[in-house]
């Protein structure tokens, strides 16, 4: 099976060779906030300096998410997507896991990786950003 990644500028390497890709966003260098992707311009202070490149970290809390019940082409119903946000300030967006389990309470902390999220037009496996709750994070009464 082949398998490509999507946007491949996104990470900080392959990852489809090393399961420690992490993403990449960039740090405006007149106001220093970071965002995700990098912009050419900021959307901040509108500074046009080239942004520096910031490896985010791999962990990150829910902001919120939905569940998709509807096919799309090259997307299987039912998954789930949202919004994550890292300590760095950016909100990334990505597939969700756990779902299937229970509703995912919102400031769950998750775990970001690159794992399959559905195929292209050619009917390649697309790599791209998922999220992964962390055990024992999820809620207050579940178990490990
Ligand atoms: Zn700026």
């Amino acid at each position: 099976m082949s398998a490509k990644v999507y946007r491949p500028e996104n990470w900080s390497g392959s990852p489809l060779e090393s399961e420690s890709a992490q993403l990449v966003g960039g740090r405006c260098l007149s106001c220093g906030k970071v965002f995700f992707p990098r912009f050419n311009a900021c959307p901040s202070c509108a500074s046009r300096r080239p942004m520096s490149e910031v490896r985010l970290s791999r962990r990150a809390t829910l902001y919120s998410y939905s569940v998709i019940h509807v096919n799309t082409p090259g997307f299987k119903a039912p998954y789930a997507v949202g919004y994550v946000d890292m300590a760095e300030g950016p909100r990334v967006f990505g597939h969700l896991d756990g779902w299937q389990d229970g509703p995912v309470p919102l400031d769950t902390a998750v775990e970001i990786y690159a794992g399959p999220i559905g195929k292209d037009r050619d009917g390649e496996e697309l790599i791209s950003v998922r999220f992964r709750p962390l055990a024992g994070e999820r809620n207050s009464t579940g178990g490990a």
